[in-house]
């Protein structure tokens, strides 16, 4: 069997987790499941919010599948999920974003990856009250961590076909930081001569996103553009409900959706566990059980091009367990034709 280890997080995590996980033992894939805590109830056990247990978990084990963790807004503790990508040296999101047939969105045919660099920018939170009144909030950019992430988008093009990379920037206006981030691509685009580069300055990629995805093919970018270009992504596809993500480093990967814990909805059985079941089919795929992945993707598109269940986001009435069980029939289905 496969051990990973998986963090249920808060809000609606709990809920899509066990989606994912039913989902994968459905699909015949033997996980012995290694369940450790971030957040309140660590803080309760073990004093902190991020305790030393989960992260050596997620470094033995190499593997994890990550529900959202709710971080509080403009107070208290900073963000888990940072710190996570952070102590693993996570340093590149990957988020395919991509339409499904069937699901309402405003494009047809979108398929677009957007690459992240996951580790350091004004992301990272590193912010100080220099005298009452005024902040300062560190925007970090180094060219190691500029070129390995350029590196990954390149090397990812080559291992999947990909034919173009537009690095999405600020340079004009922080021509230091955001002008180290471009020099350090151009660097490594001129390596791999076979991948068409340019660049973008951010906001124009915004318009240029919601005028005609079609144009992009792989966005790659620092960490707070890729953040909000990852949402802006998937609202082009039909919504958050169902785009999946991966944070890789060199020693571990850490698969979660790019959607929150929606805090409002936790408990109400009301959440789409696409996105999740999707990025169980990411690490599926990462720890070799390519037929597997397979196997989920094709029951998750066959459910949604059917169209008879639905969550509530994609314009339906089912629940987020009725959505699951949807899923886990369709590959029954599959497996008796
Ligand atoms: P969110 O993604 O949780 O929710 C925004 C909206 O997206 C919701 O109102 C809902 O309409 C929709 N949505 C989200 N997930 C959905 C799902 N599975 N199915 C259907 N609709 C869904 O974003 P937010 O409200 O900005 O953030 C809430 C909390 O989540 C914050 O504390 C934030 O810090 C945290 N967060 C965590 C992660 C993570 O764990 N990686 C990522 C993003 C936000």
């Amino acid at each position: 069997p496969h051990t990973i280890t998986l963090i249920e997080g808060d809000g609606i995590g709990p809920e899509i987790a066990k989606a994912a996980v039913e989902v994968i033992a459905a699909a015949g894939v033997d996980v012995r499941w290694e369940r450790v805590i971030v957040g309140k109830e660590a803080r309760e056990q073990f004093g902190v919010l991020l305790p030393d247990c989960t992260i050596e978990s997620i470094a033995r084990n190499k593997v994890a599948l990550k529900a959202p963790i709710t971080t509080p807004i403009g107070e208290g503790y900073p963000s888990i999920n940072v710190s996570i990508r952070q102590k693993l040296d996570l340093y590149a999101c990957v988020r395919p974003v991509k339409t499904i047939p069937g699901v309402k969105a405003r494009y047809d045919d979108v398929d677009l990856i957007v690459i992240r660099e996951n580790t350091e920018d004004l992301y990272a939170g590193k912010e100080h009250e220099v005298v009452p009144g005024v902040i300062e909030s560190l925007k970090i950019i180094t060219s190691k961590a500029s070129s390995r992430i350029a590196r990954y988008a390149f090397e990812y093009a080559i291992a999947n076909g990909r034919e173009r990379i537009t690095a999405i920037h600020k340079a004009n206006i922080m021509k230091l930081s955001d002008g180290l981030f471009l020099e350090e691509s151009q660097k490594v685009a001129k390596e791999y001569p076979s991948i068409r580069y340019d660049e973008m300055i951010v906001d124009n990629t915004c318009l240029q996103l919601v005028l005609d995805p079609h144009q992009f093919d792989m966005l790659l970018t620092l960490n707070l553009y890729g953040d909000i270009i990852s949402d802006l992504a998937a609202g082009l596809v039909g919504g958050i409900g169902i785009v999946p993500g991966a944070n890789i480093g060199l020693e571990a990967a850490v698969f979660e959706a790019v959607h929150g814990s929606w805090p409002d909805a936790a408990g109400k059985n009301i959440a789409n566990p696409t996105a999740m079941i999707l990025t169980a089919v990411l690490m599926l795929r990462h720890i070799g059980e390519t037929d597997a992945g397979d196997r989920v993707e094709t029951a998750v598109h066959r459910v949604l091009k059917e169209g008879v269940t639905r969550t509530g986001d994609l314009g339906g009435t089912a629940s987020t367990t009725e959505m699951t069980q949807a899923i886990i029939d369709a590959m029954g289905d599959a497996k008796g034709r």
